[in-house]
């Protein structure tokens, strides 16, 4: 066989050399000139991942190289999505202690043997090359890189390090400070960065990918030479000196106790530095112990409960116009991912000011997110500011981000009367209003619900769809749908006091102020919060909120709960009054001027129960929230806390932590609270259906 086979790549054509289709995960062929094409295309999925037994398919497509050497091995993608996303992590579930080393030691055999094969060696790599991917990719000898691929470890976000060889071959190639960096990081590196470094040998448009891979048989492109400055650490003081900074710097990031895997990277890394096979040999090693390990174990929890939250985003988006009411901060922030992900939006307020504001955040969120000058003018091109509301009567979801007043809010939906087009959805962005009390206003209600967006929306994915009591399924559907294409994680909830996410995070914070009314300083609070593991300590949380739209919460919660919720403290109420927000007006409970506060307090005469005063209620809450059907699943109370708030990852969100704890023991912490604080820690009655 020698013609050569072109696929479509979005608008251009890829060259995948002369094979045909499938057998197994890999097409294979060799062209004219003797160069033998190995090309992934991993069955029935339409993103490649590094499994067992594409590794096995790999191994006897090597045996034959082996016996019958070609001109050269190209390996590449015939996936869109790009050449590989790493290892199957499905996989790692059902491997034993005996059985990932057996694998590991396979797989790293098969990398060995395709970096020693005698003719040049050639990865293709269109899109993301990460993790086992990477790593195959960093066995060849050459990395031809298609403009806007990019390559990177992720591993450290599951509790891993890499486990496929990536540990001495990156090291080997880019030098030990930016290859230690990417994956103690996870950081990507896209293609500009990736050639500088030396990832890439060569950056091609796919068009010239057969042309380059000529070049490299003929001789006419050079490899890239590993850095001579990391040849310093060879040496065994400058390494430990090395990795005693990295120690530092990463434990302020990510604690050892918490995060063991980046801190294992940095001791094989000055252990075995200098010698590549003592570095494989404890790389298996060490990847099959933190496999076991229960931060791993959660983090894998995390990657799939967000798998499910996408899938729960993923049926027909029927919205291609949506028009914003309202340009504040909420309001610009959702016209802006809208708009970014190719939705026509009109963006309206009563104020003529909000609208300019707006306009100029929405530039920033672009920069902030890298977007090219030619996506941000597309993405300015789909928003159009619209003070008259023009954009009502043509839009197929309508959604409200006003003022925070039901007042307000009623009085626009009676103004839209008549004004929307058929099927139209309105949604309110409401933290605090019931939807059904609003849901009495709107033109028609089955197609009213709520779509709670987080602040700020262009960092958190979490959106809560709320269907209120006459909210249509189909409603629902759309808007979950609607959250899915514009890159959001919809969860869809029942119309509750606070939602999911509120309800269980208002009591974190009125706790921690009731805890200061007692003495305890902000400092101690926040640090037992975040040596938990919360991203945020309570107070810091409160400032970043805004004290205004937290009071507003709390308050609100406070009233339309039948349950104690922590008295709403002085300080509080009079910070508000002295327009001290928080991180907005510089001040609230910690001065921001300095960035935001991270307290590393000393906590030996902290109150015994501090830790679980303001743990506990969250859970409690998530009980509350399960028993009263706001949510089906528990995994959907855990995806929800840990994508709008960061809650401690490693522990696999709280129902999964108050499972790991023991329902028994949490329900026993929860009655001492309660008999020494009161009957706001009484546990809630659903916890005896999960004992
Ligand atoms: P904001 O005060 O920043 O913005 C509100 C905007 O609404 C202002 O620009 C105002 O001029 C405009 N407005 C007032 N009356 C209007 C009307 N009749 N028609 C059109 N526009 C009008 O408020 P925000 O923080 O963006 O909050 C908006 C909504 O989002 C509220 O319901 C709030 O509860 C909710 N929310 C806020 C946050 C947050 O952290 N700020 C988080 C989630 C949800």
């Amino acid at each position: 066989m020698t013609g050569h086979v072109l696929e479509f790549l979005g608008e251009t054509k890829r060259e995948l050399g002369p094979v045909g289709t499938a057998e197994g995960h890999w097409r294979t062929g060799r062209d004219a000139a003797g160069v033998l094409w190995l090309v992934l295309d991993k069955q029935d999925t339409s993103t490649n991942t590094i499994s067992e037994d594409v590794i096995r398919e790999l191994d006897s497509h090597i045996t034959a190289a082996e016996a019958d050497l070609p001109a050269a091995v190209v390996i590449r993608s015939a996936k869109d999505a790009g050449f590989a996303a790493g290892a199957d992590i499905a996989s790692f579930e059902a491997m034993t202690d005996d059985g990932a080393v057996k694998l590991l030691k396979q797989a790293h055999d098969v990398l060995d043997r395709i970096a020693a094969l005698t003719c040049p060696t050639i990865c293709i790599v269109h899109g993301a090359a990460l993790g086992a991917g990477f790593e195959l990719a960093l066995a060849c000898d050459y990395r031809i890189t298609v403009a806007g691929a990019s390559f990177g470890f992720p591993e450290v976000q599951l509790g891993l390090h890499p486990g496929l060889g990536g540990t001495f071959r990156l090291p080997a190639l880019i030098g030990a400070t930016d290859a230690m960096t990417m994956m103690l990081t996870g950081k990507t590196a896209h293609t500009k960065r990736a050639k500088s470094q030396g990832l890439a040998d060569v950056i091609v448009e796919e068009r010239h990918a057969a042309a380059a891979v000529a070049a490299v048989v003929d001789g006419k492109i050079d490899k890239h030479a590993p850095s001579i400055a990391s040849r310093a650490f060879g040496l065994d003081q400058a390494r430990s000196l090395a990795a005693r900074q990295m120690r530092k710097e990463t434990e302020k990031k990510a604690p050892q106790q918490h995060y063991p895997a980046p801190h294992a990277l940095i001791d094989l890394w000055e252990d075995h530095g200098d010698d590549p096979d003592a570095m494989q040999k404890a790389e298996i090693e060490s990847f099959a112990t933190l496999l076991k390990s229960d931060t791993s174990q959660n983090l894998r929890r995390v990657f799939f409960l967000r798998q499910k939250l996408k899938d729960a985003g993923r049926g027909d988006d029927d919205i291609a116009h949506v028009h914003v009411i309202g340009a504040g901060a909420m309001g610009t922030e959702i016209a802006a991912a809208a708009a970014i992900k190719g939705k026509i939006v009109t963006l309206g307020d009563v104020e003529t000011a909000p609208l300019g504001r707006a306009i100029k955040k929405v530039v920033q969120i672009c920069k902030d997110k890298h977007l090219t000058g030619i996506e941000t003018r597309d993405a300015l091109d789909r928003l159009m500011p619209d003070p008259k509301g023009y954009g009502l009567a043509r839009a197929d979801l309508v959604i409200e981000a006003a003022t925070e007043t039901q007042d307000l809010k009623e009085k626009i939906y009676k103004g839209l009367e008549g004004k929307l087009k058929k099927g139209a959805i309105l949604a309110t962005n409401t933290s605090s209003l019931s939807i059904d009390d609003l849901a009495a206003f709107a033109p028609t209600q089955d197609d009213f619900a709520g779509l709670h967006f987080f602040n700020p929306v262009s960092r958190i994915d979490l959106v809560e769809v709320i269907k209120g009591t006459a909210t249509s399924d189909k409603t629902a559907q759309r808007l979950a749908a609607f959250c899915g294409a514009i890159g959001k994680l919809p969860v869809t909830v029942a119309n509750y006091p606070g939602f999911v996410v509120n309800r269980a995070l208002v009591p974190y914070m009125l706790e921690a102020m009731v805890l200061m009314d007692e003495g305890v300083s902000k400092e101690v609070i926040d640090t037992a919060a975040l040596r938990f593991g919360m991203p945020m300590g309570p107070v810091a949380l409160a400032d970043q909120v805004g004290l205004d739209v937290g009071l507003h919460v709390a308050e609100s919660l406070s009233t339309s709960l039948d349950k104690p919720m922590p008295p709403i403290s002085d300080d509080l109420r009079a910070k508000v009054k002295d327009g001290k927000l928080g991180k907005k007006s510089g001040t609230g409970f910690y001065d921001w001027s300095d960035g935001t506060p991270r307290p590393d307090a000393d906590l030996d005469d902290a109150p015994a129960d501090l830790t679980d005063r303001l743990i506990l209620p969250m859970l409690n809450a998530c009980v509350e929230i399960l028993r009263e059907g706001v949510v089906e699943t528990e995994d959907q109370i855990d995806g929800a806390m840990i994508f709008a708030t960061g809650w401690a990852p490693f522990r696999g969100g709280p129902m999964h932590y108050a499972r790991t704890r023991g329902i028994n023991e949490v329900t026993e912490a929860l009655k001492a609270l309660e008999r020494d604080h009161g009957p706001r820690f009484a546990p809630d009655e659903g916890w005896s259906s999960l004992a």
